[in-house]
């Protein structure tokens, strides 16, 4: 092996002995996080909804596949409860959570006179208040070992604005709020927290989205994907869940101990206009 490649596996393990805790990490993104920082080493929590035969299927590929262990809770992030059990947990079998990825999130579409009240208070929930909940469980333990990493999915939505995504929108402007809070708090502890802003990244969360408006509109999948969801975003290209992968990575590593309290645009310059 060259002097290189022994560099090169060094870094690759750089989270060798931490622990990772994503939420909604059954799909998409989550998914995407949860592979990158296990490669990496990190021993992984799960979660997120899913047909049980498929989730297991999933950390198991995810813990052998990266030498680590991959333990799952299934937890629902409306619950405030079950969040407590969740972070428990995970205490438990790994000591603390080192890396906290808030992650989950789901999307309504509908004019603010017609929102249904129902769907922005499950929003709010689960892309917003379950963040609050994991961070203010998680932090003493990453305090006590004076390191952790928080790094929130917001979205180019929690930077700008949309029509007909009142609570998603919202939701995310609080995750950056949030975000800057945990910062300032934590700043003097070793502890970092940020949020990553995508843009589009193709998911079963943006098929559905896809599906939706061409329903709607009765148009073409390819006319909903051109002229609505990719006409901000100048570079014309969905993201991947492996680019919103590396950028968690990054923050996790010793080398990102400075940033903290950004909000990292990376949604091929939707938010550069
Ligand atoms: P996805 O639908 O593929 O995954 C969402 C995950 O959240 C799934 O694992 C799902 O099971 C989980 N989840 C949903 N409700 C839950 C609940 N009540 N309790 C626990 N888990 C729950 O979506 P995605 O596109 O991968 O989105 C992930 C995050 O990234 C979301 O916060 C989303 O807002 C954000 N985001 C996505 C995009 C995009 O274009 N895909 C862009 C910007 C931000």
């Amino acid at each position: 092996m060259t002097y290189q490649s022994k560099e090169m596996k060094a870094v690759e393990r750089s989270l060798l002995g931490k622990t990772a805790l994503v939420t909604g990490s059954t799909s998409g993104i989550g998914l995407g996080v949860a592979q990158a920082l296990a490669r990496a080493g990190a021993n992984v929590v799960l979660n997120g909804l899913g047909e049980p035969r498929t989730i297991a299927r999933i950390a198991c590929e995810v813990a052998r596949a990266n030498g680590v262990d991959a333990i799952y809770s299934g937890a629902d992030l409306s619950r405030p409860q079950e969040i407590e059990t969740m972070m428990d947990e995970a205490i438990r079998r790994f000591g603390a959570v080192d890396i906290l990825v808030n992650n989950a999130g789901i999307q309504h579409v509908a004019p603010v006179e017609s929102f249904p009240v129902e769907k922005w208070d499950l929003i709010l929930s689960i892309n917003l208040s379950s963040a609050f909940h994991t961070a203010r469980l998680a932090l003493p333990a990453m305090r006590d070992k004076g390191w952790g990493r928080i790094v929130n999915i917001a979205s180019a939505h929690g930077l700008v604005a949309s029509p007909f995504k009142s609570a998603y929108v919202a939701a995310k402007h609080g995750v950056i709020g949030l975000t800057k809070t945990i910062a300032l708090e934590a700043a003097q502890s070793g502890v970092t927290c940020n949020a990553i802003c995508p843009g589009y990244v193709y998911t079963p969360l943006v098929e559905a989205q896809i599906e939706g408006q061409a329903k709607a509109h009765g148009v073409a999948r390819e006319q909903v994907i051109r002229d609505v969801l990719l006409a901000q975003q100048p570079n014309k290209r969905f993201g991947t869940v492996e680019e919103i992968g590396a950028i968690a990575l990054f923050l996790a590593s010793d080398g990102a101990a400075s940033i903290t309290g950004a909000a990292l645009a990376a949604d091929g310059g939707w938010t550069a206009h």
